[in-house]
């Protein structure tokens, strides 16, 4: 009867531990494929568990993690990185109390936080000048009984709207880009062609500042694109060199191949952009000299504009410039 029971107590015994083996490796799967880290530490907050993830993140920082955790905070700031941390004592096999830690890398959702706000605050700035312009005129306008500064005043006030207005439709346009909406309608095209009719475009825009646009096209690239779209790429960058270049100064197209490229290359011998600022000029409202785009006209998104168009055609923009001696933007669009 006792071996009987033995043989009965070894078969449990065999089914239980296989059963806790089987638990274990789920466990330990899951904690392997969580894309939250986990650490645990025990009583005497010595590391006992990290799992990939937690790894991952922290790499060589580890031994700063583990000095910040004891600091209980459940955020907690690392190498330009943000982590929420949560954590849960448990109890080990003496019945001392260690802590299992859960960390979520939040640094992406602070830094698009910190986007949305700034962007909120840069559109109501952009807003607000035009507008307080507008109030003012209009108010001095009810007293002006000359009908020539009446007229002056009236033209600054429509020069205002107009610039609203371009704020406002190119908000418009980059938030239908950003929602993915389908705006692009792809069809053959040569690029040159297209480059050869903004240049005639803006060559009397041009004119009105003396300066002289020399178009060097080779025929023949083409490519799958959105032409409204090209056209509006190409139209930023040469009204950019028109407004920042001095009078009489040069603006140069020209259009090549290069490897699997059609290549616009639109260069100016203006008063360039500083090497600290060179890669911030594509992001939205950024401008080298704020007061100085903003009277003549720019919304700080024509780049930016530009560059989101060229991402949905699969090409770069790219952008050298040296103070003092001019401006080289070079457009790159997969030739088909
Ligand atoms: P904006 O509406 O201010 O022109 P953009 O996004 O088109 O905005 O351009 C961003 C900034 O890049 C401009 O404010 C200007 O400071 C700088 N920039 C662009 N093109 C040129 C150029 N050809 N020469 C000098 N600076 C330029």
């Amino acid at each position: 009867e006792l071996a009987q029971a033995f043989i009965v107590m070894t078969k449990n015994l065999k089914s239980n531990i296989s059963n806790l083996q089987i638990e274990k490796t789920k466990i330990e799967k899951i904690l392997e494929n969580m894309s939250d880290g986990v650490v645990a530490l025990n009583s005497q907050n010595q590391l006992i568990h990290i799992n990939s993830s937690a790894k991952k993140m922290l790499g060589e920082s580890i031994a700063k993690f583990l000095e910040e955790i004891s600091k209980n905070d459940d955020i907690i700031q690392l190498d330009n990185k943000t982590y929420q941390v949560t954590q849960t004592p448990f109890e080990d096999l003496d019945g001392r109390q260690g802590k299992i830690y859960i960390i979520h890398d939040i640094t992406e959702q602070i830094n698009l936080d910190k986007m949305r706000k700034a962007f909120v605050a840069n559109v109501s700035h952009e807003l607000r000048t035009p507008i307080t312009t507008i109030k003012s005129y209009s108010e001095t306008l009810l007293d002006i009984d000359d009908d020539e500064t009446k007229k002056q005043f009236l033209e600054v006030v429509i020069k205002e709207c107009d610039r609203m207005t371009r704020l406002v439709s190119d908000l418009l346009y980059l938030s239908k880009i950003d929602a993915g909406e389908s705006i692009f309608e792809f069809s053959q095209h040569d690029i040159s062609l297209i480059a050869k009719g903004v240049c005639q475009k803006l060559i009397f825009q041009a004119k009105k500042k003396n300066q002289k646009i020399e178009c060097n096209i080779t025929e023949g690239l083409m490519c799958l694109v959105d032409k409204d779209k090209i056209e509006q790429v190409i139209t930023n960058i040469v009204s950019n060199a028109i407004l920042y270049v001095q009078e009489g100064g040069v603006i140069k197209l020209s259009t090549y191949k290069q490897d699997k490229y059609a290549c616009i290359e639109i260069s100016d011998n203006g008063p360039g952009i500083p090497e600290e600022d060179l890669p911030k000029i594509f992001e939205r409202f950024y401008r080298v000299d704020k007061a100085r785009s903003r009277n003549l006209g720019g919304s700080g998104l024509g780049l930016s504009i530009a560059m989101e168009i060229v991402k949905a055609h699969n090409g770069h923009i790219e952008v050298e410039s040296s103070v003092g001696k001019g401006t080289k933007f070079t457009v790159k669009i997969p030739l088909s």
